[in-house]
């Protein structure tokens, strides 16, 4: 078999389907194949024996002209990736700047002084769908933060945020108060109105609670039914109580008809169990939420649309 002659092994340089440029020793350019040519608009006529960093500018003292000094005079390969470095070279398809991987690898040329070869892949492809892939995989993680009815925090947000804040409160030395926030009669509304009507009300009353929050910390989330949760970093029995009452006449300014809920005005009412680890006394979190539990049984055994709150023990 005998070796390739040499223009035919320029025309297959020439004709791949990846940027390919030679320089020589003094970094002039010896090599510029039809690829370069056609994503670079400039000819070879218009590049051929210049200077390499006269012909692109824009690459002299970067990442580019490190690799090419690296290749020429230490005789390394370097592979720059396109998460480091987008778009090095001025490449074009239909106006879009290609998105590239450079590869520059010294090249032994007999006993001439070294050459080195820069390969461009365009690579736009894997970073649009590795950019798809990253938008998709947030949306699917909000999902499943996100409660499906209402689209406020749900239960395994509460759970993670819970533990969070729980952490946090212990570390910090700071007080941590929850609200455990039920609808009053809500089994009766939905006899009455049905049930579509009843996830409406879930919807507005979860809206409505969820603008009150105040800081990035607080979280509100449905806790499950007719039930919600609100964590409150930060926050002491007092704080929490005026936050509570703020919800309890807020969910009665909504003013949503409830003709069966006779304990209060024949509107859709809320009830609030408190409960609040003190600084100087930090308990699990099952027994923050017991104590918020607690509370809430006892707004509603005096009478619903009621406040109430229980020290953890
Ligand atoms: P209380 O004042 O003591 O809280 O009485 P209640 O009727 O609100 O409490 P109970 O726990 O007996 O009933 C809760 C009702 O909430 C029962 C259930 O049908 C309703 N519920 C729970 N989840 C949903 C939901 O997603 N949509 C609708 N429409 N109703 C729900
Ligand atoms: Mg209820
Ligand atoms: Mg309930």
């Amino acid at each position: 078999m005998t070796s390739l002659r040499l223009p035919l092994l320029e025309s297959v340089f020439c004709a791949v389907s990846l940027g390919a440029i030679v320089l020589d020793s003094e970094r002039r350019i010896v090599l510029w194949n039809s690829w370069m040519v056609k994503h670079s608009g400039l000819s070879h006529e218009q590049v051929l024996g210049r200077d390499f960093f006269d012909v692109c500018p824009d690459l002299r003292g970067g990442r580019v002209d490190a690799a090419i000094q690296h290749a020429l005079y230490n005789n390394f390969p370097s592979l720059l990736s396109q998460t480091l470095n987008k778009a090095p070279f001025a490449l074009f398809v239909r106006e879009e700047r290609i998105q590239q991987a450079v590869e520059v690898t010294p090249i032994a040329v007999d006993a001439a002084p070294r050459h080195c070869l820069i390969q461009v892949s365009d690579v736009s492809i894997a970073v649009t769908r590795e950019k798809l892939l990253r938008e998709q995989a947030m949306v699917l993680r909000s999902q499943t933060f996100a409660d499906g009815l209402t689209g406020i925090a749900n239960r395994r947000h509460f759970d993670v945020a819970m533990e969070k804040e729980h952490r946090r409160a212990k570390r910090g030395g700071t007080p941590l108060s929850l609200l455990m926030i039920d609808i009053d009669h809500f089994k009766a509304y939905n006899d009455h109105y049905g049930h579509q009507k009843g996830d409406q009300c879930l919807i507005q009353v979860a809206a409505a609670l969820a603008e009150m929050l105040k800081r990035p910390c607080d979280l509100m989330a449905r806790y499950g039914g007719e039930e919600f949760a609100m964590i409150l970093p930060e926050t002491d029995v007092e704080q929490a109580m005026l936050m509570a009452e703020a919800i309890r006449a807020r969910a009665q300014e909504l003013a949503i008809p409830h003709e069966r809920n006779t304990d209060a005005s024949q509107l859709v009412t809320v009830s609030i169990g408190i409960a609040t680890q003190r600084v100087d006394a930090p308990v699990e979190i099952d027994a923050l939420i017991g104590a918020a539990d607690r509370a809430l049984y006892q707004a509603k055994r005096n009478g619903r649309n009621l406040i109430a709150s229980m020290l953890p023990a």
